[in-house]
């Protein structure tokens, strides 16, 4: 039985009053369903400090929005691994498609990232997803597929158990033109038989995987009555904590 796990990526927003207050909502307003939903909030690094202490005893995980393989040293301007557990992080998301994108990070780069954060026993939310002018050219299985096989390659069954995969078109980031719900089933199905052949059925049966693409409140409960949707990474959205409240009551309510 997958628990439905809702994501808040805040991206490079918020400020130090914001990020203490959205962190507090979302505690208060998503309290009653955390029985039922895993729930995630990702501010900026810098906020990530307040931002825990803000969400006082709730259950809701603080997650970081990037991480950096080395441990320590000469690194300028990165952030470890420890560094994300020292401030109370539970989990990382690697691989966002505006850091393949824009960062223009490579495989090899979030395969390393994967696996230090495993490693350090943070919970990864690894995230995939095609182009427009790929899905139009019909390349989206085989994209998605060479982004998990390049992404987990060296990485056991054991440690993938903790793997979140995050399935987000790019098309559909940030633009309001979110995947049809089909659209979003189909893709996290093949990635899900991808993890049965990669690993075992077992695994796969038991992985998480959120949809992420311009999910809002009035399309969270049709993404999640899909069989294969088992939660969403929210951008623009997790920004109001009424908002992302709402969208994580819709996934207590499909499940
Ligand atoms: C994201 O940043 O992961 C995302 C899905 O953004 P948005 O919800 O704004 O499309």
């Amino acid at each position: 039985m997958r628990k439905p796990f809702i994501g808040g990526n805040w991206k490079m927003n918020t400020d130090s009053k914001s990020a203490v207050e959205l962190a507090k909502g979302v505690a208060e307003k998503c309290a009653s369903y955390l029985s039922k939903v895993d729930v995630a909030v990702c501010p900026p690094f810098v906020y990530l400090p307040a931002a825990k202490a803000a969400l006082g005893n709730s259950a809701v995980g603080l997650g970081a929005q990037d991480v950096y393989f080395e441990a320590k040293g000469a690194f300028t301007g990165e952030v470890s691994c420890g560094m994300l557990k020292d401030v109370g992080c539970k989990y990382v998301i690697i691989g966002h498609s505006e850091r393949r994108h824009v960062i223009k990070e490579t495989d090899a780069l979030i395969n390393k990232k994967l696996t230090a954060a495993i490693d350090a026993g943070l919970l990864p939310i690894f995230c995939v997803g095609e182009l427009l002018e790929e899905r139009n050219a019909g390349k989206t299985e085989a994209v998605v597929t060479e982004q998990i096989q390049k992404g987990m390659a060296g990485i056991s069954a054991e440690k993938a158990k903790t793997v979140v995969i995050a399935y987000e078109p790019v098309w559909a980031i940030g633009t309001g033109v979110n995947a049809s719900p089909e659209q979003a089933q189909d893709v996290h199905f093949m990635i899900r038989q991808l993890i049965a052949k990669m690993y075992n059925k077992d695994l796969a049966d038991n992985m998480v995987i959120q949809y992420g693409g311009s999910a809002k409140p009035d399309n969270a409960a049709v993404l999640m009555a899909k069989p294969d949707i088992d939660g969403l990474l929210v951008g623009g959205a997790s920004l109001k904590a009424d908002d992302f409240a709402a969208m994580i009551k819709a996934a207590a309510e499909a499940k």
